[in-house]
């Protein structure tokens, strides 16, 4: 059984194709041209930790099962035929137009921008937030991989200034906080909670670092991005935060904490539709 955030589940809707189930944002309904979902782990062929969509190449999984399990994404979800970006994300702020990634390579590239209608956005995760930006007006979107290290940093300011560089408003942008980990379950140690201290003022600290708890701290990362995303200029009716945490929900979606490392990925898929 799923948990949500809360128990209340409004911000996410669970799409049943075949054995094939994904995570879609609710806030992106009422826009027929965005096709935006997360990855499960159900109605893929991997085994026991990859279970069973595993969709990263870089943890042990066999290649060939996780070529099948994008095969089952790309037919089940109609991506077939389209070209599918993916970067090799290492928690940097880099944010770059697909357009400028052509003939360079994917290395350190954790955010990724486009307004084609021909290309997928793809983004992995287990654990880490997922920040998908769409600008409704200007139809042009963008997807951020913000882990404590790309919030800290600040990698969705980079990706809205870039937005902004094409004209793009920011009162036209909606924003999906994507399924990642929740405050109850990040704990984090003196060392991560003293970095953000010395980042966010006094006033957000109080928002994004819970009480100590067994002498341990907690961080609200959610609540972190989502101030980026205020500080930003973003209106806050225009955000919308995942009622789903991947630890809280660790058989049903992947996560590093839950499985102690030992796990596949899931991957955030965003494109713009044509003549929609
Ligand atoms: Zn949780």
């Amino acid at each position: 059984m799923i948990r949500f955030i809360n128990n209340e589940n409004k911000t996410t809707r669970i799409e049943k194709r075949g054995d094939v189930e994904v995570i879609r944002p609710v806030i992106f309904d009422e826009y027929p041209f965005i096709d935006a979902f997360f990855s499960t782990r159900m109605g893929g062929v991997s085994k026991d930790e990859f279970a069973s969509m595993n969709l990263g190449y870089n943890r042990g999984d066999e290649r060939e099962r996780v070529d099948e399990n994008y095969r089952i994404i790309k037919k089940t979800m109609g991506l077939e035929g389209l070209d599918m970006i993916k970067s090799k994300q290492t928690h940097t702020c880099n944010v770059f137009w697909t357009k400028d990634l052509k003939g360079r390579d994917y290395n350190d590239v954790d955010g990724l921008v486009t307004a084609s209608v021909d290309e997928v956005l793809v983004t992995s995760f287990a654990d880490c937030v997922p920040v998908m930006i769409v600008d409704v007006n200007k139809r042009m979107c963008a997807t951020l991989h913000s882990g404590w290290k790309g919030t800290l940093g600040n990698i969705i300011k980079n990706g809205i200034s870039m937005l902004r560089g094409a004209g793009c408003d920011v009162a036209d942008m909606k924003v999906f906080i994507g399924p990642s980990i929740c405050k109850d379950c990040y704990e984090i140690g003196a060392d991560v909670a003293d970095k953000f201290r010395s980042v966010y003022s006094q006033e957000d600290i109080e928002k994004i670092l819970g009480p100590m708890r067994d002498r341990k701290y907690y961080l609200d990362l959610h609540e972190a991005c989502r101030l980026n995303l205020l500080h930003e200029g973003i209106p806050e009716e225009n955000i919308s935060v995942t009622d789903m945490c991947t630890t809280c929900n660790g058989d049903y979606i992947f996560s590093h904490r839950k499985s102690h490392g030992l796990r596949g990925t899931m991957c955030g898929f965003i494109r713009l539709k044509d003549g929609m």
